[in-house]
């Protein structure tokens, strides 16, 4: 398991929480004795158009640092997604998020749709044509599932449930979908977690969680898996929360 991740991730590149000072540290200081970091390029503008308007490139380009971190998180995304299906499992440990980006808009500190990049390039270079992505944040990722509305070979889940059970059950249940998967992407988002926003899930489950996808990514499509960062805002349980994530999706 690689993780992908850069140091421009550290900057403060706006007043979002996702964006906030000391939010990466521990995440970084949680996983680097365990896992090798790979530092991503920026995506390319025919990257970003494969999920975006013009329109909306050009209105991010206007704060040119909010950019240039945003291309690094989007090139932190289709490494990852590279490596995994090269079949090495992968993690972008990565800033600004991306779920909340639609094609021609953006809101929810996201500003451009990291893991639709990712997913898309593989597709329109004949390597994947289905896709599965599990998107476990407390927030639903209208983004991606704009990107992807009219695409029916890439399904997006984002389980909902009732309480943690409930939440856990549906997560086990999108995983085993009839559709077809070349490839699983995860929007990994820890701010469901007890100890920050949605104030539900335990430590150990983002750990099987990932050992689900390992799972099924193993059974349905060579072990093909990655994830990439979206929200999680209680710096103080971040490190732990990613970490277990890892190491259950890890081999
Ligand atoms: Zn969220």
């Amino acid at each position: 398991m690689k993780v992908i991740f850069h140091p421009r991730f550290y900057e403060v590149y706006t007043s979002d929480p996702a964006a906030a000072p000391g939010r990466m540290e521990p995440m970084v200081k949680a996983l680097e004795k365990e896992f090798e970091f790979v530092e991503p390029g920026p995506a390319s503008d025919r990257d970003l158009e494969r999920v975006h308007g013009k329109n909306h490139i050009q209105s991010v380009k206007r704060d040119p640092q909010v950019y240039e971190v945003g291309l690094l998180a989007a090139g932190g995304a289709i490494l990852a997604a590279e490596m995994a299906f090269e079949g090495q499992p992968a993690f972008g440990l990565i800033r600004p998020p991306g779920h909340h980006a639609s094609p021609h808009s953006c809101w929810g500190f996201c500003y451009f749709n990291n893991i639709a990049i990712a997913i898309k390039k593989l597709v329109s270079e004949g390597k994947i044509k289905a896709a599965l992505i599990l998107d476990f944040d407390l927030h639903y990722g209208d983004g991606t599932s704009n990107t992807f509305n009219d695409f029916s070979s890439v399904s997006y889940f984002h389980p909902e449930g009732t309480g943690r059970e409930g939440f856990l059950e549906e997560t086990k249940r999108s995983l085993k979908t009839d559709k077809p998967y070349d490839l699983v992407g995860i929007s990994a988002g820890f701010d469901r977690h007890e100890e920050d926003w949605g104030g539900l899930l335990k430590t150990e489950d983002y750990f099987t969680i990932g050992k689900w996808a390992k799972e099924a990514s193993i059974a349905r499509c060579q072990g093909r898996r990655f994830g990439v960062l979206e929200g999680g805002y209680n710096h103080s349980v971040l490190g732990r929360n990613v970490r277990s994530f890892l190491q259950g999706l890890s081999d």
